[in-house]
């Protein structure tokens, strides 16, 4: 079965759970797309798990720990 989670935007991905390492509390600024209304685009970052790609998606997905394979949210029947 596919992972639900893999649709979940990066920001509502981040606010809700990878905003850090749930082992050691580490996290990361990582760029995100978008532009704050300011002429022309600006970089824009957001902090984030230090397992968590630019992509959004978990960079140890295989061996992520056991918290993270039982954490949902009930966003899950929207993104599944
Ligand atoms: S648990 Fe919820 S917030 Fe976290 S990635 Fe999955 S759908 Fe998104
Ligand atoms: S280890 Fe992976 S699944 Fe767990 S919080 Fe970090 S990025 Fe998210």
């Amino acid at each position: 079965m596919a992972n639900p989670c893999e649709k979940c935007p990066i920001v509502e991905k981040v606010a809700c759970c990878c905003n850090s390492n749930p082992e050691t509390g580490a996290s990361k600024n990582i760029p995100i797309k978008g532009t704050c209304g300011m002429k022309g685009k600006r970089k824009l970052k957001i902090l984030a798990c230090d397992n968590l790609g630019t992509d959004g998606y978990c960079e140890i997905y295989e061996k992520r720990p056991e918290i993270c394979k039982i954490k949902f949210c009930e966003k899950i029947s929207q993104w599944a």
